[in-house]
Parts: structure tokens; sequence; C-alpha cells
């Protein structure tokens, strides 16, 4: 087994959560860091920008207390204090249908009675979907999320399965797996569902109580993490897209990493990219994966649509929608420097209906029924929609098996992104944690022969 030497050279390339996880980790073991990102900052999907005198999130981000990995990463930047998390669980629901609001809150009892209470006053549904949803929550905590009949079977084929109307999985199942798994119960595998539902809101009733930033995300990711990784002895360099990824050397031993500008020599390369980049720059024979995996893992849009009030339209930070095309509304005013009126953000996942429609048909469609959850006719100041088309991975039916390891098969080349296999959904935890096992790889040395350049076949694209 190769042991590991802490003047080793690591090229990370992609610096999202995963690949800021993953140098950070390294260069903190004493390894000689360089992490090469395409774009002019880091933090990847969670970045944002200045609009005029707004500051914008490319797409409202929120964590549960269950992610622990992604929590330690924001004590490692410095920034654990500018990130709110809820004491106990407490999601207000609203209804064009109902003249109050519900709200799913956690109490005092143990996990899953934790929440029994609130789901047998959750009125969106009849008093018998409200019984049979507990019954179907029960049974959920005993699927295996790991076997592959889970993986192969679609969420709402097992939630009809046990009892569940469609009623109960647009206004209950779905509130819940939309914004987590960044898909509909009818898209969404059994088994990735059965994973954020165990840990989320079956076990520990702690688990979901819900966090985000109190500041815009670049200042809680990409500028902390460029300065801690910098402290740390890293090199950043930013605006260089790696476009080749070949090994070094006639008996191998080290890869070279070209990027348009230069090219970089190191024993160890963690690729952090998004999986078509990653299928691009895989070299042959590195992942076990069928042709065009890339494509067939695909990819499930985000869209944000914000909103800036003349005057207060909410009191609370935000809110859940049901019996609407609004899916969840975010106060967005502190973090983001308003000066008067209030500033919202309305987070639609799954969007595959709005990814490519225009601003004025978002607006027409989505501004009454906003307003209408809302309960106001303020005047809107500004709109305008962030769209991210490769949010996720697709969470459809048989993903599992498109998702690498951190290991691939040759040595020193090591995978990381929310994409590889964590068992998590697309989120800023499975991100970190995929950083995290890619570090271990590297710092534990892989055992595995680096291949000499002249063995690998000369195509390029691992596989896709
Ligand atoms: C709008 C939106 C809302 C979301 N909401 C939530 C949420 O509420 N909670 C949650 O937990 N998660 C959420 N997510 C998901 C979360 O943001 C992602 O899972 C996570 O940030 C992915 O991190 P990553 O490092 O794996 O990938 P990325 O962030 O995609 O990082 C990959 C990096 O590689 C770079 N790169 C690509 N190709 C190259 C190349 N050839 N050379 C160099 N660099 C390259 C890219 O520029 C990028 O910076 C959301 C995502 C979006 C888009």
């Amino acid at each position: 087994m190769t042991q590991p030497r802490p003047d080793g050279r690591v090229v990370v390339v992609g610096g999202g959560l995963a690949g800021i996880t993953a140098a950070l980790r390294c260069a903190d073991a004493g390894w000689a860091v360089t992490l090469l990102e395409s774009r002019r900052h880091l933090g990847g999907l969670t970045h944002s920008f200045r609009r005029g005198d707004l500051e914008v999130d490319n797409g409202q981000h929120v964590f549960l207390r269950c992610c622990t990995s992604y929590v330690e990463l924001l004590r490692r930047l410095g920034v654990a204090d500018k990130v709110f998390l809820q004491p106990r669980l407490d999601i207000e629901v609203r209804s064009p249908r109902l003249a109050e609001p519900v709200r799913l809150r956690r109490n005092a009892l143990p996990a899953p009675l934790h929440l029994a209470d609130s789901v047998l006053r959750y009125r969106p549904l009849t008093r018998t979907e409200r019984l049979r949803f507990a019954g179907a929550a029960l049974a959920l905590r005993r699927v295996d999320p790991d076997a592959p009949a889970s993986d192969a079977q679609s969420f709402a084929t097992w939630l009809a399965a046990h009892g569940q109307s469609a009623a109960a999985v647009t206004k209950l199942w779905d509130l819940v797996g939309v914004a987590t798994l960044n898909a509909r119960a009818a898209d969404a595998s059994l088994g990735l569902a059965a994973t954020v539902f165990q840990i989320g809101l079956l076990t520990d009733p702690a688990a979901a109580d819900i966090g985000w930033a109190r500041v815009p995300l670049r200042e809680l990711h990409g500028d902390p993490a460029q300065a801690r990784l910098t402290e740390a002895g890293a090199r950043v360099v930013l605006g260089a897209k790696v476009t080749a990824l070949r090994p070094d050397g006639p008996n191998g031993g080290a890869w070279r990493v070209v990027t348009g500008a230069d090219e970089f020599v190191a024993d160890n390369v963690v690729l952090a990219v998004p999986p078509t980049a990653a299928a691009r720059l895989l070299p042959p024979g590195a992942v076990d994966l069928p042709p065009g995996w890339a494509e067939e893992l695909g990819s499930s849009p985000i869209v944000n649509v914000h909103a800036v009030f003349d005057r207060k339209v909410m009191d609370v930070p935000f809110f859940a929608a049901v019996d609407s095309p609004v899916q969840w509304v975010f106060d967005r005013t502190g973090q983001s420097d308003v000066d008067g009126g209030q500033y919202v953000a309305v987070s639609m996942s799954a969007a595959d209906e709005e990814i490519e429609a225009p601003v004025a048909t978002i607006r027409e469609r989505l501004l009454p029924e906003l307003r209408q959850v809302l309960g106001t006719s303020a005047q809107v100041r500004d709109f305008f929609v962030t769209r991210e088309r490769h949010a996720t991975f697709r969470p459809a039916p048989g993903c599992a098996a498109l998702r690498p390891p951190a290991r691939t098969a040759l040595a020193g080349l090591v995978l990381a992104g929310a994409w590889t296999a964590t068992g998590w959904p697309a989120t800023m935890e499975g991100a970190v944690r995929s950083g995290e096992a890619a570090a271990r790889v590297v710092l534990d040395g892989t055992g595995a022969r680096v291949p000499a350049a002249e063995e690998l076949p000369t195509h390029a694209g691992g596989g896709s």
C-alpha cells in the first residue's frame, strides 16, 4: 500500500463545495494542493452576484441539522455564525384553499412521533389521508435505501402501493421530496427518497430542523473558501478550465492536468466537476460505467423567481405552498441589502416546465399565485428569474448504478461531486461528503498502479 506523503502534489479540478472540501482536507494534511476552477469564483452551484443594489443568490439554499459534514465545513471556513438553524423544525404551509396556514412542527416526542400531531392536524389532506400518511411513513422506515430493488422502483409506485392518494403525494410527500430530491415522486428513485425521509424525518427528531444563510452565498462559501485555502498553503487558480488529463512520465506515477494556459503535474488528481465534464475528462477505463453514463444520469433544473415588493409582504422567514404552483417562498431582504420594501425568492425545484419559459410568461403565471399566498396586492418594484439547468443530477429510478465511488480504477485519480456515490441526493451535504471521501482516498494512498501514458487508448471521453 502506498504511504501518504506529506509533500504529495494534489490537483483538485472544480471549486464547488466538493472540490473546496477535498482541497482543504488535503492542504490541512500538509499536501501541496492546487485548485483549478474554470469560473472566476469558487462555490460552484452555490454562488451570488450583484444586480444593481441587490445581492442575489443563484438559488435559495437550505440545509438540515442532519447535514453534519456541511456544518463542519462551515466551521472550517469560519462562517458557522453566518447561518441560522431553527431550534425546532417549524414549517408554515399555506394554501389558497385555506383561510389560515397550517404548521408542520416537531414536538418533544421521539421520532417519528415528533411529527404525529402536525400530520394529524394537516388540513390540506383529509383525515383518512393523514392516517394513511402515518402508516406509509412507518413502512418507509423499513425500506432498505441501498437495495438495488429500491433504486429500481419509483417512489410514486411505492407510495401508491402503500395507500397514498394523489393529493397526499402532491400536498405532503412532494412538499418535502421535491425540495430535497429535486424530483417529484413519480420521477424519483425509492432508494433516494427513503434516504431523505429516513435521515431527515423518521429517525432523529432534530434532524430536519432547517438552516439557511444570513449572508449571500458568495460570503458563505466562495470567498471564505478562497481565503482559508490560501492560508492553508493551497494555490487557487480561477479561470482555469481543465481540458485534458493524462498520465505523466514514461512509467506513469503522476498525472498531467492541462488547462488552456498551463499544465500541472500531480501525484493525485481529484476531479470534482459535474458529470458531463467528468465523462469528457476521465481517461478510458477509469470508471466502470456504460457508454453515455453521464447523459443517462442526466440533470434536473431549479428556477428561482425573485420579486422585490414595495412593502412588507411576509412576516416569516419562509413558507411552503400547496394547491399552488408556488413551492417555497423565502424572505431574502436581510441577506440582500434591500432598502425599503421586501425581497422574496420563490424556489421552484424540478422546474422542467419553467426552465425555458420567458420571464414574462413566468411573471404572468406566477405573480398572481404568489400574491394570493402572500395575501397582498403590493406593487412589484423588480421581478427577475435565475435558472440553473443542471442544478442536480436526475434522481430517477436506476440512478444509483450511474454514480461512481470516489476511487477510480486508476491510481491517483479520484472523483468527487454531489453526483458521485454518496448515498445522498445532490445536496450541499452530499457534495461535502464526496469531497471528504475523495480526500480520504488521496490521504490513505490508493495502492493501485498509475498506468503509463502508452497503456491508455488515445480516444478522449471516459465512456460517454
Ligand atoms: C438553484 C439551486 C438550489 C439548490 N438548493 C439546494 C438546497 O437548498 N440545499 C442543498 O443542500 N443543495 C441545494 N442545491 C444543490 C447544491 O448546490 C449542489 O449539490 C452542490 O453545490 C454541488 O457541489 P459540487 O461541488 O458537487 O458541484 P458544482 O457546484 O457543480 O462544482 C463543480 C465545479 O467545477 C467547475 N468546473 C466544471 N468543469 C470544469 C473544468 N473543465 N475545469 C475546471 N473547473 C470546472 C464548475 O465551474 C464548478 O465550480 C441547489 C442547487 C441549485 C443550483
